[in-house]
């Protein structure tokens, strides 16, 4: 259907994310696809079972805007148990349909016409519009080559009088690395001397490695009483397609991000707020994380070793970068879509995470999936040799 009606775009520059691009892609080569970042495995039927007993028992009314109690006060208990810091879980902890809302409210919650955000380049993809569509100006840095290190001093001397946020992400999707302690240090002094709040998104704040210890703004009063920190139950307990997640911030930033909130959703899914209430208190199901993770990281790591792609070193997340220009000096979106067609092995292009589409001829393929599916992909990768 045609409408006569002509609506300006408040996104003009917008098409179709990358992930469902790449796994559209993928699915219509029957590609294997690391593209999209979820586990190919189920979640725990544990979860499953609880999030059914709620509904079969009733529970499939509105919950409070600020999400089940007992949810709120089980998050409150991990965080403090975890970062040492209490959040209120009254006035200080939300509920969420996943992190992207949690991020879009916080950003319409802070940033108004003409307010300036810091971003970290290459950048989820989800801050960008939401900024465009507060009217907000964007100041990018970008994380160094090759190391993907911030520079502190780059950021610091982005900061001006009209800065209202600085989006911070560890551990970082697309790159894989994590910020030190001592990045930490570098941004309490930008935090203390500046009039700036901070969104600081932590979705993947168990699937670390190596036996590091996540820096958690959480763990930074000074960072802490100044940011919107954002989780993710999707990330955290293998069920992205729940699109849960929550909000930790002071009183009475909270209280504002409530007034967008009740709005824009008012309340999220109550069975499987039930679910994941009970779900949390067992800590094994989140602290086993690291090495369940770690042992795919390893495993996908050995196999492209029998590659020529470069590695970049993951620290975090389920994400790793390779470069490829062994194979090819073709740019990566043209590349990524020819091994998804011709190679089977479906990957995000890093170009699409910088505003200025820099190209370091590296791709991001995701780990979170079963050996068979790794092994599948692996054999693909290592015949690409006799495809160039
Ligand atoms: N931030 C980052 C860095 C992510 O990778 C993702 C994707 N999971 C999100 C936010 C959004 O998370 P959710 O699926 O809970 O909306
Ligand atoms: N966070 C996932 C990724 O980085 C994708 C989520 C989405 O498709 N929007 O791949």
């Amino acid at each position: 259907m045609k409408s006569p009606v002509k609506l300006r775009s408040k996104l003009p520059k917008v098409g179709t994310t990358i992930f469902t691009k790449m796994s559209a892609l993928a699915n219509e080569h029957n590609a294997i696809n690391l593209s999209q970042g979820f586990p190919n495995f189920d979640c725990d039927p544990a979860l499953v079972s609880l999030a059914s007993e709620y509904m079969q028992k009733g529970f499939n009314q509105y919950c409070p805007m600020q999400g089940l109690l007992s949810l709120r006060e089980n998050i409150a208990a991990k965080v403090e148990n975890l970062y040492g810091i209490q959040y209120n879980p009254d006035t200080e902890i939300n509920i969420t349909a996943g992190a992207t809302q949690a991020i879009f409210t916080i950003i319409s919650t802070v940033i108004s016409e003409g307010d300036e955000v810091i971003i970290i380049e290459p950048a989820y993809d989800c801050y960008e519009p939401a900024i465009e569509l507060m009217g907000g100006v964007i100041n990018r840095v970008q994380l160094q080559p090759g190391t993907f290190k911030v520079n502190w001093t780059e950021v610091q001397k982005m900061v001006n009088q009209n800065t209202k946020l600085l989006i911070i992400n560890t551990p970082h999707n697309p790159t894989g690395t994590i910020l030190e302690e001592s990045d930490m240090k570098q941004l309490e002094k930008i935090v203390k001397g500046n009039d700036l709040l901070v969104l600081s998104d932590e979705v993947y704040e168990h699937i670390i490695y190596d036996q590091k210890k996540h820096q958690s703004v959480c763990l930074y009063p000074s960072i802490a009483e100044k940011s919107f920190v954002v989780f993710s139950f999707g990330k955290t307990f293998h069920v992205t397609g729940w699109k849960m997640g929550y909000v930790l911030a002071p009183e009475h930033l909270m209280a504002e991000f409530r007034k967008v909130h009740q709005y824009n959703v008012f309340t999220c899914n109550t069975p499987f707020q039930y679910a994941l209430a009970e779900y949390i208190k067992n800590e094994n199901k989140f602290l086993e994380l690291p090495a369940f993770y770690q042992e795919k990281r390893d495993y996908f790591t050995n196999i492209i070793k029998e590659t020529q792609f470069e590695i970049t070193p993951c620290s975090g997340t389920y994400f790793m970068l390779l470069g490829y220009r062994q194979y090819s000096d073709k740019g990566d979106v043209q590349f990524a879509e020819e091994l998804t067609k011709k190679g089977g092995v479906a990957s995000v292009p890093v170009s699409v995470f910088y505003g200025n589409k820099r190209d370091d001829h590296v791709l991001r393929f995701c780990f979170a999936k079963t050996t068979d599916q790794l092994d599948a992909a692996g054999e693909k990768l290592i015949q690409l040799n006799a495809l160039v």
